[in-house]
C-alpha cells in the first residue's frame, strides 16, 4: 500500500487524502485511488486524450473481441428494452409519445435507439467505433442519424433533447463532471439523462488490480453514491437510481465482466444452452437488486 500523494484533489469532495489501490491494470503504470472521505475511485494520473485515445482504438477491441454476432445483439437488445422500461417507468408521460428527440451517446450498434424509434421523433446516435457506427446505421436506416466520432463540444446546432442516454460510457471519461455538465447543455426544458454505469466497490475494485484484470478500461468506478455527487456538481438532480442485475459479490459474474462473459458465449454449468442463457440474462437485466447488483441505473435532469 503507497502512502497518499500530496496535491491531488478528489474531484467529488476536495478531499487531498486518498488510498492507493494498485495499478489500474488497463492503464499501468498509473494507479487507482480511492478518496479517503468519500471513497470515490479514479485513475491516477490521468492518462492523455492521445493515450486514451490510442488504447481505445486498439487494445481496447483487441481485449474485449466484442463482435457484432447475433448473440452480442441479442444481449443488448435484452438490455436496451430493460432500459427503456426503466425511463419510461420514471417518466410515464412519454410513455404514448411518439415525438421525442432522443440523443444516445455511445450508442454501440444502436440498440436504445431501435427500443426508442416508435416514442421518437428525432434519434441521434454518437459512436466513436468504426464498426459499430456502421452496425447502427445499417440497422436504423432511415430512422436514426449515426454520428461516427465523440460527442461534439460545443453543441454543432441548435437542436436540444427530450432524452439523452449514455449507457457504460460515463465510466471511461477522463472528466465525468464536465460530460455531465455537456449533457445537461444538451437537454431542452424538462429534458432528462439517462444513466447507466457499472456498480464498483473498494472489494470489487481491489480484486481487478489483484487479479490484474485486463480489459476493463475503466477510468473511474462509481457507487451510486458517487454517481448522484457527480450528476449534482455537474448541475443536476437525480430523479431515480437503482441498482440492477446479480449480485455485486456473487460469482461467477464479478464487476462488469458479467455482460461481457455472457456476451462471448463463455460456458458454464449455469448456462447449458443458448436459450437458458437468453432468458436468465433477460431476468438479470430487469432485476433491480436491493441488494446491490452489479449495474447502476439512474435518470436524472437540469435543475433549472
Ligand atoms: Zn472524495
Amino acid at each position: 500500500m503507497h502512502e497518499a500523494q500530496s496535491g491531488l484533489e478528489c474531484p467529488l469532495c476536495g478531499s487531498t487524502a486518498h488510498r492507493d489501490i494498485g495499478v489500474n491494470p488497463d492503464f499501468s503504470p498509473s494507479r487507482i485511488l480511492a478518496c479517503r472521505s468519500c471513497g470515490f475511485m479514479r485513475t491516477s494520473p490521468m492518462p492523455a486524450d492521445s493515450e486514451l485515445a490510442e488504447r481505445y482504438r486498439q487494445e481496447y477491441r483487441e481485449l474485449r473481441r466484442e463482435r457484432i454476432t447475433d448473440l452480442f445483439l441479442a444481449a443488448r437488445g435484452l438490455r436496451a428494452q430493460a432500459q427503456h422500461s426503466f425511463i419510461l417507468g420514471t417518466a410515464p408521460e412519454w410513455r404514448n409519445s411518439a415525438e421525442l428527440d432522443v440523443m444516445d451517446v455511445g450508442c454501440a450498434a444502436g440498440s436504445l435507439l431501435e427500443v426508442f424509434a416508435s416514442n421518437a421523433r428525432i434519434l441521434i446516435g454518437y459512436e466513436p467505433d468504426e464498426r459499430m457506427a456502421s452496425a447502427a446505421r445499417d440497422r436504423l436506416a432511415g430512422r436514426a442519424e449515426i454520428r461516427n466520432r465523440l460527442l461534439d463540444w460545443p453543441p454543432p446546432d441548435e437542436r436540444r433533447y427530450d432524452l439523452i442516454c449514455m449507457s457504460h460510457s460515463l465510466e471511461h471519461t477522463r472528466e465525468p463532471i464536465s460530460t455531465l455538465s455537456h449533457l445537461f447543455e444538451y437537454c431542452n426544458e424538462g429534458g432528462r439523462v439517462f444513466l447507466e454505469v457499472p456498480n464498483e466497490t473498494l472489494a470489487t475494485v481491489r480484486t481487478l488490480c489483484d487479479r490484474d484484470t485486463r480489459g476493463v478500461f475503466h477510468l473511474h468506478f462509481f457507487q451510486a453514491d458517487h454517481l448522484r455527487r457527480c450528476i449534482e456538481l455537474a448541475g443536476g438532480r437525480v430523479l431515480r437510481i437503482g441498482t440492477f442485475g446479480d449480485d455485486l459479490h456473487a460469482p461467477p459474474f464479478l464487476g462488469s465482466g458479467g455482460m461481457r462473459r455472457i456476451a462471448t458465449g463463455v460456458s458454464s454449468r449455469f448456462f447449458r444452452s443458448a436459450r437458458a442463457r437468453q432468458a436468465r440474462l433477460s431476468r438479470a437485466m430487469f432485476y433491480e437488486n436491493p441488494r446491490g447488483g452489479i449495474w447502476l441505473r439512474c435518470l436524472c435532469a437540469r435543475w433549472n
